[in-house]
């Protein structure tokens, strides 16, 4: 299937049947394919804890290989991290190419360092179909300092107007921090008015060198007005937000405060992707993350080695791994997830109570349960649609 049509019909479910992603079920229906470690940053809340290159990174072959298996798995979207994805340019611009050619829709994030006018026509004419750039937070200072380079926030806002002024659909990744909460209201409008519509928020999640800051993560207070000032950003800008890092019900408390106050329940997320049928974390159930050694982790938050696919194939790691298949079973989850009406519809961030408790079927220390009971979501209500990817 052509990317076109594939396009043509993604846009028909949205606009006519307010769908997503659908795919077969049990499905890998996203990926993220960490192309390599190499990373031409140090940032200090890396969850990967990107550096040097793997000594055994995938081969192109290899990588092709694993495309072919997702492609008779079911997945519809690729995104491409790393490290710095784009210190494998050739690479990702082969496969995205690859991609398209099977029909998967293929996106990359990046700290748009490398990011010129003719990078971004090469991803574009490789059919990529959005580009991730960070920005977390809108005063340059703050910026550098969390990726731990001068000169960083300029270079990701160049990045930002060259896909824009080339038509690549720009997806903004912005880090919520306790320190930089403030700002958010400044750093949102300011991008939209580059034209930017996308943003992806995130949360802070302990992993990686991430780990050592977990004093920037948000107190509660701010995690749920932070839900509340987004929900009425999406009211009065035509604006996207999704909520990843661990917050597997954002999708859910948005779509119900919409629809308690009879306003726009429909285009609340990142349009290619968001997925119906949504079941709160994703992690091992329509997603998992593969890594630069053809490692397989549930998530990019939860690494857990469950396989590696040059010793295994994807489709006999997908459905065999014990890991993977305690983590569909929601009724095996512990304490306070364990007992909860929402556990089938949430189940926590599994990559958060793993970093917490070392046990990822324990509880999530981080919970929205009172502010899904304060706004009235029913746990039989959420079916609809998610996103949180990792
Ligand atoms: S206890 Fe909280 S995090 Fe866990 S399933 Fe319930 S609502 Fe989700
Ligand atoms: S483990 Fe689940 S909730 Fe946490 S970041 Fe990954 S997909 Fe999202």
């Amino acid at each position: 299937m052509g990317v076109g049509f594939k396009l043509f019909e993604l846009m028909l479910r949205q606009k006519l049947l307010d769908r997503g992603l659908e795919g077969k079920p049990n499905s890998p229906l996203i990926v993220s394919y960490a192309v390599t470690r190499a990373c031409n940053l140090r940032c200090l809340h890396c969850h990967v804890s990107a550096r040097e290159p793997m000594p055994n990174e995938l081969t192109l072959q290899e990588a092709m290989h694993a495309v072919d298996e997702l492609a008779s798995l079911g997945t519809e979207a690729l995104i491409f991290s790393g490290g710095e994805p784009l210190l494998r340019k050739n690479f990702i611009l082969a496969l995205a190419e690859y991609c398209v050619d099977l029909g998967i829709l293929p996106a990359m994030l990046t700290n748009g360092l490398l990011l010129n006018r003719r990078v971004a026509e090469e991803l574009k004419d490789a059919g990529i179909l959005a580009v991730g750039i960070p920005i977390d937070s809108i005063v340059p200072a703050n910026h550098d300092k969390l990726r731990n380079l001068p000169g960083t926030f300029d270079k990701a806002i160049q990045a930002i107007k060259t896909c824009l002024d080339v038509d690549l659909e720009v997806v903004i990744t912005t880090m919520a921090l306790k320190d930089t909460y403030a700002e958010i209201p400044q750093r949102i409008n300011s991008l939209a008015q580059l034209g930017v519509k996308q943003f992806a928020v995130y949360d802070l999640v302990p992993v990686g060198r991430g780990k050592d800051m977990m004093d920037q993560a948000m107190d509660q207070t701010q995690r749920v007005n932070l839900i509340r000032y987004l929900y009425q950003m999406q009211e009065t800008k035509d604006l996207l937000f999704t909520m990843s890092g661990g917050i597997p019900l954002y999708p859910e408390l948005v779509s119900k405060m919409h629809k308690i106050n009879g306003t726009k329940p429909c285009n609340l997320f990142l349009k290619q992707f968001w997925v119906h049928d949504s079941i709160g974390c994703h992690a091992g159930i329509a997603y998992f993350s593969l890594r630069p050694n053809g490692d397989v982790y549930p998530c990019t938050f939860l690494p857990i080695t469950v396989g590696n696919i040059r010793e295994r194939s994807l489709t006999d790691i997908w459905f065999n791994s014990p890991v993977l298949n305690q983590l569909r079973q929601r009724n095996l989850l512990k304490g306070k997830c364990g007992e909860c009406q929402y556990r089938s519809g949430c189940g926590g961030c599994r990559g958060r109570a793993y970093a917490c408790t070392g046990d990822y079927l324990e509880s999530d220390p981080v919970c929205l349960q009172d502010l899904l009971v304060e706004q009235g979501v029913s746990p039989s209500s959420i079916n609809c649609f998610g996103w949180c990817v990792g």
